[in-house]
């Protein structure tokens, strides 16, 4: 077997070897395709039986999923089940196959007019569409004994391989099951990345080839070195062995975050769910966190066709609340548009949505939303005894940090901020600061919209290096208002999660880092081993630097020899 290697760009520093599992975006298949058993055509007469088995055999995978998930991915596949048992799909399928149209095209225009007609009747109905579509490519995949599209169903530990995954499917995936992911395509702040994080499960992006390779293929995956090594040898897997090994020793180390002098900065986890909130705050598992400094509440409604009601929502944050036992836990208002789109609150046809209506902008058009929200996080707050912080994403203005403060307080909620991540914010830190109590900066939007890079396209990704000097400059100012106001200034984007960029964020005076909870053990072993003049001291190298690439060097030189050793690569 030869060993070659791929590369990406890898997400945190984990590594992994398994087999691989692929994750098929749709079937492939012409609508006269020809239908096939073991090599032969089957006969015209059996086809309409075969149809009817296909349909079948789809409700009972789709029933059998739904059976081992839980919450709103459960209602998902269950009301996929349910499509895929509607004899009247079954019914007109046949007829169009009798009427003499080949069998995958029966099958196709049967779904189609169902399609049509849901999306005449609008509402509800209108919101199943997706789903149909789901069915029919199951069908059309059962029909023609080619591996069913979307998430697999895994029976052995693999690592998943995809072009790149929509949140939706990541949310699918059997975690007991993940080693890691990695894709094709997408970026390392995109948010198959960021969900990946959450999960603690190595990432990497943007890996050309791994698609082609066959499932069950064995490969070493490096996020540390960002290198996938197809049928690695010994050496590669005694590699990937010492690696595991190392972060097992970051993780024995349970101390909250300081420096070596005892500057403390809370290390906290990016959370979406109630389960990622009872992960992050176990203290058996060595992730001991302080609290959570971003919890995403988009992430619990990706899938919901309609807006959740209070009483649901105060659910969710309750479990979240109380799985925190009142440490600090930051909850972040629905992110909406751009690249999380939620069925009840993104604009269907905007051009640009990244810069579209996202994010706190969304409460123009649905106020409700935000109030019922507000009302839920007040109620959660009430029913635990935890007093949440709470702050919008995607404020540009004083005005609207204040128009949010307003609304939020008035609700009964006390602490309150927003997040700086568009430049315009940084750049007016000190206004924004005056209306709320602490900021946290975006830092993957913050280079999004510095950069004018879209956050998703990976092959810009070295415009949206979070080295990138500009942005630095706009952290530094927003960290020295925080400072001049005495007022907490977090960092909540992929960048806390770099050891390195850690320190500088601490030289410059961010109060508190925020990050995937895997990547939290490094991130405080590289603490640990500088005193707050040498963080000091690396920011002002870091700043120096007129590219990414000098920036990072500067800091490298001035790093305690320990952490050069076991961090840089
Ligand atoms: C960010 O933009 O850095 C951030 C933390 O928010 P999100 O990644 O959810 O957009
Ligand atoms: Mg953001």
């Amino acid at each position: 077997m030869t060993t070659t290697v791929l590369s990406g760009t890898g997400v945190g520093r984990k590594a992994v070897i398994g087999p691989i599992a692929q994750v098929r975006a749709s079937v492939d298949a012409a609508p006269d395709a020809v239908v096939t058993r073991d090599g032969a055509e089957v006969p015209a007469d059996q086809l309409p039986d075969l149809i009817a088995q296909s349909f079948k055999q789809v409700e009972q995978n789709l029933k059998n999923q739904a059976a081992g998930a839980s919450g709103s991915l459960a209602a998902v596949l269950t009301a996929a089940a349910q499509i895929a048992a509607d004899p009247a799909l079954v019914a007109k399928s046949q007829a169009n196959l009798k009427a003499g149209k080949p069998a995958v095209a029966a099958i196709d225009d049967a779904v189609n007019e169902f399609v049509a007609l849901f999306e005449k009747l609008g509402g509800m109905m209108a919101e199943r569409v997706t789903d149909l579509k789901s069915v029919r490519d199951r069908v059309i995949a059962a029909l023609l004994d080619q591996p069913q599209p979307g998430v697999p169903s895994l029976d052995v530990p693999s690592i998943i391989v995809a072009e790149d995954l929509a949140p939706a499917d990541t949310a699918a995936l059997d975690l007991d099951k993940v080693l890691a992911i990695v894709t094709e395509l997408g970026g390392p702040t995109g948010h198959t990345a960021i969900i990946a994080g959450q999960l603690g499960l190595p990432c990497l992006v943007q890996v050309r080839g791994i698609t082609n390779l066959e499932d069950g293929t064995v490969v070493a995956a490096d996020a540390s070195t960002g290198k996938v090594t197809v049928n690695p040898g010994d050496d590669i897997a005694a590699d990937i062995q010492a690696k595991v090994e190392f972060e097992k020793q970051l993780d024995a180390d349970t101390e909250p975050g300081a420096t070596a002098d005892g500057h403390t900065i809370a290390l906290l986890a990016n959370i979406g769910t109630a389960a990622d909130a009872v992960r992050a705050s176990a203290r058996t598992d060595g992730h001991v966190v302080e609290g959570s400094g971003l919890f995403r509440t988009e992430v619990l409604f990706l899938d919901s066709p309609k807006a959740p009601s209070v009483e649901q929502q105060t659910k969710e944050y309750a479990g979240v609340l109380s799985a925190f036992e009142g440490r600090k836990v930051v909850v972040r208002t629905l992110d909406a548009g751009a690249d999380k789109p939620l069925a009840f609150a993104t604009q269907p046809d905007e051009e640009n949505p990244a810069l579209g209506v996202r994010g706190f902008r969304s409460a123009r058009l649905h106020p409700q939303l935000l109030s019922d929200q507000l009302a839920a996080l007040a109620q959660a707050s009430h029913d635990t005894g935890t007093k949440p912080w709470v702050m919008a994403p995607m404020v540009a203005t004083p005005a609207e940090a204040r128009d949010f403060a307003t609304q939020a307080r008035e609700h009964g909620l006390e602490k309150v901020g927003v997040m700086v991540e568009v430049p315009s914010a940084a750049l007016r830190a000190r206004a924004i600061l005056a209306e709320v109590d602490f900021v946290s900066i975006g830092s993957n939007d913050l280079a999004q919209y510095t950069m004018a890079t879209d956050r998703l396209r990976g092959e810009l990704s070295d415009l949206l290096d979070s080295w990138q000097p500009a942005i630095l400059d706009l952290i530094a100012s927003t960290a020295a208002a925080g400072r001049e106001l005495g007022k907490p200034v977090g960092v909540c984007g992929e960048s806390a999660a770099d050891p390195l960029m850690a320190l500088v964020l601490t030289g410059l005076g961010i109060t508190s880092l925020s990050m995937s909870l895997g990547s939290i053990p490094a991130v405080r072993f590289s603490l640990r081993r500088h005193t707050f003049a040498q963080c000091e001291a690396i920011a002002q190298a870091a700043l120096a630097g007129n590219s990414p690439e000098e920036s990072r060097a500067n800091v490298i030189e001035l790093l305690a020899p320990e952490v050069k050793a076991a961090l840089v690569v």
